[in-house]
């Protein structure tokens, strides 16, 4: 009999750190869900001003549409995503608190099917539902947030405490760079999202391998800085397939490839 509780709790025990890793749950936060809502809509308007913003209907229309499919994934979450086009030679993705997606023109040229760029989202919006980006800010300014946070739901903006506590939003801010762990987990979240959708989650890890190997050009910097790969992507995204349900996944589509036609002929910044 002791045997057989031995064995039992073993079992439990593996079954316990298996479920663990299957049901990611947000990490220590400071921010409420909405205070990210919050701080994802003052961060947007100002990337709108600051970035170029693509104003084509046939391709911001596209790129809407295919993460409104991911967004249906139970794995998705529930903020209020957007999704817009960033006029810019250099690859880059990137998402803010609580729903907005900027990907940049080079993505959709860089990419070589829709499944890699559905992967690209799928990642991004699994930064946002696992809060990521808050996650990184409360780890490192704890103490200057704790009052600003609490003081900000009284009014003024989320922006400004974050100012007060050192947090800016340029390049490497803090609420767009993860850690390896955070990367992994978006790896694994977002397989499951493009999964729900109908897409080779393959294709997320094979564009992530692609960019590294475009990295010479320079044009990659940005994005994985913010990245960091954690080792064995590919391998880590297939044996996590592997443990899934077989079926017929999607990799590409006419549409993708017109659409990727018409952001080759648009000029570069
Ligand atoms: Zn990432």
């Amino acid at each position: 009999m002791r045997k057989f509780w031995g064995l039992f709790s073993i079992l439990l025990l593996a079954a316990g750190v298996r479920a663990q890793i299957r049901n990611l749950k947000p990490g220590f936060n400071l921010f409420s869900p909405q205070q990210d809502i919050q701080l994802g809509q003052e961060a947007k308007a100002q990337v709108e001003k600051q970035q170029q913003i693509l104003n084509d209907s046939r391709v911001t229309g596209y790129l809407t549409q295919l993460g409104q499919k991911l967004a249906q994934s139970p794995r998705a979450g529930t903020f209020p995503f957007s999704f817009e086009v960033v006029k810019d030679k250099n690859i880059n993705a990137f998402a803010l608190p609580g729903g907005p997606v900027f990907v940049n023109t080079a993505t959709f040229v860089a990419a070589q099917n829709e499944a890699q760029l559905v992967g690209v989202l799928a990642h991004e919006m699994s930064h946002v539902a696992l809060r990521h980006g808050t996650h990184e800010a409360s780890k490192g300014q704890a103490v200057q947030l704790i009052a600003g946070l609490a003081g900000s739901a009284t009014g003024g903006g989320m922006l400004g405490t974050l100012a007060r506590a050192g947090i800016g939003l340029g390049a490497n801010s803090v609420l767009l760079h993860y850690s390896r762990d955070a990367e992994s987990q978006a790896d694994y979240n977002g397989a499951l999202v493009m999964a729900d959708a109908g897409y080779d989650p393959v294709q997320m890890a094979n564009f992530f391998q692609l960019l590294e190997t475009k990295n010479s050009e320079g044009l990659v910097a940005q994005f994985l800085s913010d990245h960091p790969t954690p080792g064995n992507r590919v391998r880590a995204v297939e044996q996590e397939v592997q443990s899934m349900p077989q079926r017929n996944y999607m990799t590409d589509s006419l549409q993708f490839q017109n659409v990727r036609a018409i952001v080759q002929g648009i000029s570069p910044r």
